[in-house]
């Protein structure tokens, strides 16, 4: 006969009150560039996924919100999309900026040449991350290059478009219109061959870029490349992807947690974000930067 086997005894948790950690907080503290934007009408750089017509926005999760109609609350589900490109575009207008005031500055390619022989550096540039050893410029002290970390990070809150005016919800998100067009790229005899469809945005949206890590020279540097980017994403060939550069705000920025009994073995981190804006450090950012490139001007002329 099988041994039963013996029925092993739950352990009894402690109390509750003991596994408290009473006034346990931790503080992230950060210092945000805040950039507000309007962009007419933008194709962030995405690809087609495959299958399928249709040019795709990189999709995140879908959400719920609410909103009123009459006495009703309904709740409804949109989806929210990613807005790619931006740091990609900081470097290159940030890289030609500092072409433009006489410094030599990493290039985005790390490589001389294609394989074919065609040459991938343009004059006044250093193969990325080549500097590093001797003298490291300030586009790899911010950027970095293959192997070497970026000291900023360029973010922005997903898109979405809710029409309706009177929605809640708790998903952070900047609403924007979101649109799809059709387009017919081939036809024979009337009948249509080949169709796709492309997916545009277009309104107001934040990004952020996070500068906890940069000397105020740098900051200077980023804050004068934010001020250049006028074109986002696909398209601005064709005359899309344009942006409007509205505000910017410099603030310090601190994510406070704590950890709540939520059940008698889980803990829910409470987090609250203080934000303080900091403008004088965003002014003393920007005469850092010009000191700088005075500094390289007589330089320059000097040799
Ligand atoms: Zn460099």
């Amino acid at each position: 006969m099988a041994k039963s086997i013996p029925r092993t005894t739950t352990h009894k948790s402690k109390s509750i009150t003991k596994t408290t950690i009473k006034n346990f907080q931790v503080q992230i503290s950060r210092k945000i560039l805040k950039v507000k934007v309007y962009t007419p009408i933008c194709k962030p750089l995405n690809g087609s996924l495959p299958s399928s017509k249709i040019s795709h926005m990189l999709k995140l999760s879908p959400f719920n919100y609410q909103y009123t109609s009459g006495k009703e609350t309904k709740t409804k589900t949109t989806t929210a999309y990613m807005i790619k490109g931006l740091r990609g575009v900081l470097r290159h207008q940030v890289m030609a900026n500092c072409k433009e005031h006489g410094l030599e500055v990493c290039h985005t390619s790390d490589k001389e040449t294609t394989r074919q022989g065609k040459s991938l550096i343009s004059e006044g540039f250093h193969l990325a991350g080549s500097c590093l050893e001797k003298n490291e410029c300030i586009v790899h002290a911010v950027f970095g290059s293959k192997g070497n970390k970026s000291k900023i990070r360029v973010s922005s809150l997903p898109i979405a478009n809710i029409s309706h005016k009177t929605f809640q919800t708790d998903f952070r998100f900047n609403n924007v219109h979101i649109s799809t067009e059709n387009r017919v790229a081939l036809t024979y005899e009337g009948e249509t061959i080949q169709d796709f469809s492309e997916r545009y945005f277009s309104g107001e949206f934040e990004f952020e870029i996070d500068v906890s890590e940069c000397t105020a020279e740098e900051t200077g540097m980023i804050i004068e490349g934010v001020m250049y980017m006028y074109r986002l994403g696909r398209g601005h060939n064709t005359g899309y992807g344009e942006l409007k550069i509205k505000k910017m705000k410099l603030v310090k920025m601190v994510t406070i947690r704590e950890p709540k009994i939520s059940g008698k073995e889980e803990f829910t981190i409470k987090e609250h974000v203080r934000e303080e804006a900091i403008p004088g450090e965003f002014t003393e950012a920007l005469t850092a930067w010009k000191k700088c490139l005075k500094g390289i001007k007589a330089k320059n002329k000097g040799e």
